[in-house]
């Protein structure tokens, strides 16, 4: 029987952003698909908490680069309100002295611009770049030659530079600088996805929960893909011992996850150069801290009740350079961003601070937090001890006013998560020696795909500028399930959600 008149059977592993646009897309093309969900939800890295009534997203909250992004689209069509990157910004500096603003926008501005100069520099240059050379050695040797004559301007600098690790989820100082061309994207300005990621993933998880083809608590434990026969078929072990073979089987397993498990998740074990993809790319630590607070005291008092308009006066970011003023000294670089979300939430009325932590003081945090029961007294007081030094310098801050005592603490634990992988996402670090090349071999799964019927999506194999966003994790299934049309010469007439693939 030719192919075209027949209907493969692809498993597709993980219901996270990968895995639900490729059973979207499959199923488009006629494909008889079954989503295997080792959590009995779906969303993957995406998920929410509901903290004082109000939802926040624990793992994705912007869409980066939103031009010619189908996340875009699928915002406006679930109605998700979305904000704009703000551009002010408020600076403490190590000494917990607050700086002016004109000071903070300048330091902000002035790093900005080596980030886009090291980011065009790895353009040109990559392929004689060092593998050893980071991001922040390219910034410390142009902040030397360019501003010699002020000592405090260098050294603010310096720890400025230190946020940038909090977009990669690892110091700057590990981030690699050859590799810094590939994040180059279609651009645009960021936007915080305020009305959080809930309705854009329920509005791609859609087409696959009402064709009933996801099953959520059905953990995969074993992929064997031995079987030589023609065409080739793929059995997928479950933890409740079933077993079933497929024609195709698509693994949206995250990184952190593959390379922990990978020796006997494939049997046989990955061809050498899989492994050593996987091997080579790295996987961040970015978490996340959500503090509410009975009122939002670092605004005038009175604004933060206001349901319109914007909010002027305090910057909606603060900067917050390594506290030297904290008795017991935090014992890793913890140059802090926080995001006032009072100015990013729908109505305004959000008294809410969220933290981006990452790198091995977020590792230390979440493992001091292990075991504590979240909301309890012990877990509270972890998040404050952190904490405090950062919002207590925030203006109008009193130490009697309870305005000023978090009302509920919450921290991510993204690293404690087997099923994320023991992280937040991918990134490339110092060392790599080739990561185009790494990520093309996964993507491309060498002659597995084609001969073996096993693929790979998620955000470690999207397109180079989409790596480790939730775009990036979208396009990588909807890529892998068009290619799985091809090979069964099925025809994909039009492809719903977003921009079609044509974009792409
Ligand atoms: C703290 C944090 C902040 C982030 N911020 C942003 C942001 O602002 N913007 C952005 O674009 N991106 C952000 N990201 C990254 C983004 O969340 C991911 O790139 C994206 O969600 C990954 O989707 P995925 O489908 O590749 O993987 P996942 O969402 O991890 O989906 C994989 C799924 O596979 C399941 N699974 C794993 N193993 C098995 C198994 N053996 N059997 C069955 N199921 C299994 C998992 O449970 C999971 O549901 C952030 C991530 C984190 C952690």
């Amino acid at each position: 029987m030719s192919k075209a008149y027949q209907r493969p059977k692809v498993a597709v592993i993980g219901a996270g952003f990968a895995g639900l646009r490729c059973a979207d897309v499959l199923l488009q093309g006629g494909v008889d698909v079954t989503v295997f969900e080792a959590r009995n939800r779906i969303g993957g890295r995406v998920f929410q908490v509901s903290l004082e009534g109000q939802l926040y997203d624990v793992g994705a909250n912007w869409i980066h680069e939103p031009n010619e992004n189908p996340l875009m689209d699928i915002a406006k069509d679930t109605n998700t309100f979305v904000c704009p990157r703000p551009f002010g910004v408020a600076l403490v500096d190590s000494s917990g002295r607050s700086r002016s603003i004109p000071y903070a926008e300048r330091l902000k501005t002035t790093i900005d611009d080596l980030f886009d100069r090291a980011s065009e520099y790895s353009y040109q240059h990559s392929a004689a770049i060092d593998p050893r050379l980071s991001i922040m050695d390219y910034v410390r040797d142009r902040v030397t030659e360019e501003f010699k004559g002020q000592p405090e301007f260098m050294q603010d600098l310096h720890r400025e530079a230190e946020r940038r690790g909090m977009w990669d989820g690892d110091p700057t100082s590990s981030l690699s600088l050859k590799h810094q061309c590939l994040e180059k994207g279609p651009g645009g300005i960021d936007v915080f996805v305020s009305g959080t990621y809930k309705n854009i993933v329920s509005q791609v998880a859609k087409p696959a929960l009402e064709k009933g083809v996801v099953q959520l608590g059905q953990k995969v434990n074993r992929i064997i893909y031995q079987d030589d026969s023609s065409p080739a078929k793929v059995m997928v072990e479950t933890s409740s011992g079933t077993q079933e073979s497929f024609d195709e089987v698509v693994v949206t397993c995250p990184l952190g996850w593959l390379k922990k498990h990978r020796t006997s998740f494939f049997v046989p074990e990955l061809p050498p150069p899989l492994s050593q993809a996987i091997d080579n790319i790295s996987f961040g630590r970015l978490e996340k801290i959500y503090l509410t607070f009975p009122l939002a005291f670092w605004l005038s008092r009175g604004q933060d009740q206001q349901s319109t308009g914007s909010i002027d006066g305090y910057p909606c970011v603060t900067h917050f350079h390594h506290p030297s003023y904290v008795k017991n000294q935090i014992p890793y670089p913890a140059n802090q961003m926080i995001v006032s979300l009072t100015h990013l939430l729908q109505g305004h009325t959000q008294p809410t601070i969220l933290f981006y932590i990452h790198g091995p003081y977020a590792t230390q945090l979440v493992h001091t937090i292990k075991g504590l029961e979240p909301h309890g007294d012990e877990y509270n007081n972890v998040l404050e001890t952190y904490t405090k030094p950062f919002y207590s310098r925030l203006p109008n801050y009193a130490i009697n006013d309870p305005a000023c005592k978090p009302r509920s603490y919450y921290c991510s634990t993204w690293q404690l998560d087997d099923l994320a992988g023991n992280g937040s996402y991918s990134n490339f670090q110092i060392g790599q020696a080739d990561a185009a090349k790494d990520v093309a071999i996964l993507r491309d799964a060498g002659v597995l795909n084609r001969m073996k019927g096993v693929w790979f999506a998620g955000e470690h194999v999207a397109p180079a500028c989409r790596q480790a966003t939730t775009v990036g994790a979208y396009i990588s299934g909807e890529r892998v399930a068009e290619n799985i049309c091809k090979k069964w010469d099925m025809v994909l007439k039009r492809v719903s959600q977003g921009q079609p693939l044509a974009h792409i």
